[in-house]
């Protein structure tokens, strides 16, 4: 017993001091993109050829950020002259159309619902509902329960009931598999609920785009409120997304 107590005050506390202060990312994370509205039609069309994702808008120099796999062959090939992948992981939105950017995003708090806000500031229950997701997602939700995130510090909890949840979570493509049990969990959560997409695939069916055994945008099933995107999406986003859409 003497030992874990010695143990636990050599460690100290580990948990991040977010949203206080942001805790720095890997240098090869790549976050908001920053676009160059100067680069020439001919980089911006190599690029756009290029994309695995058809996530680059040629004429108006944009990307959609929910179709994004966040490759980094647009920056490598353009050399950074079209668009540089910067460190900034506030990417989440409120608005699907929004995630078609040059860079600039509206800050989430001003589109975020304030009765969601009033009803589940002080305590907010999600249910995650993996409709074929690859585990990437997941295993970057199922972080924020670990010390360093510390998610129930903030009351935000992940249940194993949709009965009792306030929101769910949906991960992965949205597989003709999974779509009667996704739309079975969200029929069960009481109102009033929430619907966020987490990750390329849900938002837009990500690398399955074209596929005929996915749904290409939860949001063509369900009214979702909060999309946050990447493949998979950093903790930092998730925790970023719930606090501001929710705190
Ligand atoms: S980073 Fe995104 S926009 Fe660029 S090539 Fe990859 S998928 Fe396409
Ligand atoms: S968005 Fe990417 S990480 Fe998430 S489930 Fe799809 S392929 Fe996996």
């Amino acid at each position: 017993m003497l030992n874990i107590l010695k143990n636990r005050l050599e460690q100290g506390c580990k948990t991040n001091n977010y949203p206080k202060e942001k805790p720095a990312v890997f240098d090869r994370y790549r976050g908001k993109p920053e676009i160059n509205k100067d680069a020439s039609a001919d980089i911006v069309a190599m690029c756009a050829n290029a994309c695995p994702q058809d996530a680059i808008d040629i004429a108006n120099k944009k990307i959609d950020m929910g179709k994004c796999l966040f490759c980094g062959t647009c920056e490598q090939i353009s050399d950074g002259k079209f668009v540089t992948f910067t460190g900034d992981f506030e990417i989440s939105t409120s608005q699907r159309a929004d995630l078609i950017t040059d860079g600039d995003l509206p800050a989430l708090a001003e589109h975020s619902k304030q009765h969601f806000k009033k009803l589940f500031g002080r305590s907010l229950q999600l249910r995650q509902v993996s409709a074929a997701g690859c585990n990437a997602c997941e295993a970057d939700l199922n972080v924020l329960a670990t010390p360093f995130f510390d998610l129930a510090r903030f009351g935000i909890n992940f249940v194993a009931s949709p009965r009792h949840s306030d929101a769910v979570v949906v991960t992965g493509p949205v597989s003709r598999n999974m779509k009667t049990a996704l739309l079975t969990t969200y029929e069960a959560m009481p109102d009033p609920k929430v619907v966020i997409a987490v990750g390329s695939c849900t938002i837009s069916g990500g690398p399955f785009l074209g596929s005929p055994e996915i749904t290409e945008g939860l949001d063509t099933i369900l009214p979702v409120d909060l999309f946050i995107p990447g493949c998979p999406p950093h903790p930092l986003t998730n925790l970023h997304a719930f606090l501001t859409y929710f705190k």
